[in-house]
C-alpha cells in the first residue's frame, strides 16, 4: 500500500446503493457523498474535484 502523496493515484468510482453508507472526502473533508473516488493503490478516498487535485 503506497503512501498518499508518493502514489500515482488511479481512481475508481464507488457508488453507494444505500443511504446508510456515505463517505467524506479524505482531501477536503466535504460530504457526505453517496459516491466517492477511491485510489486502487493507496485507498485514498476523494470527491470528484479532488481527483484532479490529488
Ligand atoms: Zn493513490
Ligand atoms: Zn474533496
Amino acid at each position: 500500500m503506497a503512501v498518499p502523496g508518493s502514489c500515482e493515484h488511479s481512481f475508481t468510482m464507488i457508488k453507494s446503493d444505500t443511504t446508510l453508507i456515505l463517505w467524506n472526502c479524505n482531501m477536503c473533508h466535504s460530504g457526505p457523498h453517496w459516491y466517492i473516488f477511491e485510489c486502487k493503490h493507496c485507498k485514498l478516498k476523494t470527491c470528484r474535484p479532488c481527483t484532479a487535485k490529488a
